[in-house]
C-alpha cells in the first residue's frame, strides 16, 4: 500500500502556490507520465485560483504531464496565510481524496521552513492515510534545504526540459532573484551527486515499505 512498484496507475500531485509543483517534482512528473502512458495525474493547489496564475498553472502541468489523464483544481487560499484557513484546505484536500486513491502523492515536506508548504505537507498524512508521499524541495531564501532521502535521477536531456518548461510557463515568476536556470540545474545537480547520477531532484519519504514476500 505505501511501497511503489514499477506499474503506477494514479498520482496525486500537491502544492500551496502555482508553480511549487513544477519546480519541486517537474523532472519527475516527466519521467512518471512517459514511462506510465495514460496514467492519471490529479493535481491540486490552494492558491492562485482565478487569477493569471492559474492559467500559468494549468499550461505547465499540462506540458510536464505528456500523455496523462490530467485534472488540475486551483484554490482560491490567499497567499501566506494557510494556518487561518485550515479547514479550508483540509476541505480540498479530502474533497480530492474522495475522487481518488492514488498509487503515489507528491506534495511539499514537513521540514518546509514556508508556512504554506509546510501547513499542506501536515495534512497531507490526515487525509491521505497509507499511501505512498514524497515530499519535495524548493529552494528559497530560508534556507532550508535539508537531508533528502529519495531521488529520482534526472538525464542531462530531462533536467534541461524541466528548466526550459520552468522558464516557459511561468512569466510571472521571471522577476525573482531565485527564479533562473542556474538555480534549478545547480540543486538538481548536487542532488545527482548525491545519487551518482548528473541530475536529480530529491525527496523525503517519512515512511515506505518493502514489496518483499511477506
Ligand atoms: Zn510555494
Amino acid at each position: 500500500m505505501i511501497s511503489l512498484g514499477g506499474n503506477v496507475r494514479s498520482v496525486v500531485v500537491l502544492g500551496a502556490h502555482c508553480d511549487d509543483i513544477a519546480i519541486g517534482a517537474g523532472g519527475t512528473l516527466l519521467a512518471l507520465c512517459e514511462a506510465n502512458i495514460g496514467l492519471r495525474v490529479d493535481a491540486l493547489v490552494l492558491s492562485g485560483g482565478g487569477t493569471d496564475r492559474e492559467d500559468e498553472e494549468r499550461a505547465a502541468l499540462r506540458a510536464f504531464c505528456p500523455a496523462a489523464e490530467l485534472d488540475v483544481t486551483v484554490h482560491k487560499l490567499p497567499d501566506g496565510r494557510l494556518p487561518a484557513h485550515w479547514d479550508e484546505a483540509k476541505n480540498a484536500l479530502e474533497d480530492l481524496r474522495s475522487r481518488t486513491d492514488p498509487d503515489l502523492v507528491i506534495a511539499p515536506h514537513r521540514g518546509d521552513a514556508h508556512q504554506d508548504h509546510r501547513g499542506l505537507a501536515k495534512l497531507v498524512p490526515t487525509v491521505f492515510r497509507g499511501h505512498l508521499t514524497l515530499g519535495y524541495e524548493i529552494v528559497k531564501w530560508d534556507g532550508d534545504l535539508g537531508s533528502p532521502n529519495t531521488y529520482q535521477p534526472l538525464s542531462s536531456e530531462r533536467a534541461e526540459k524541466k528548466v526550459a518548461l520552468l522558464q516557459q510557463h511561468y512569466p510571472s515568476q521571471r522577476h525573482r532573484p531565485w527564479y533562473d536556470k542556474e538555480a534549478f540545474l545547480g540543486l538538481a545537480r548536487i542532488r545527482g551527486i548525491e545519487c551518482q547520477s548528473r541530475y536529480a531532484e530529491a525527496f523525503h519519504v517519512t515512511k515506505m515499505t518493502l514489496g518483499l514476500e511477506v
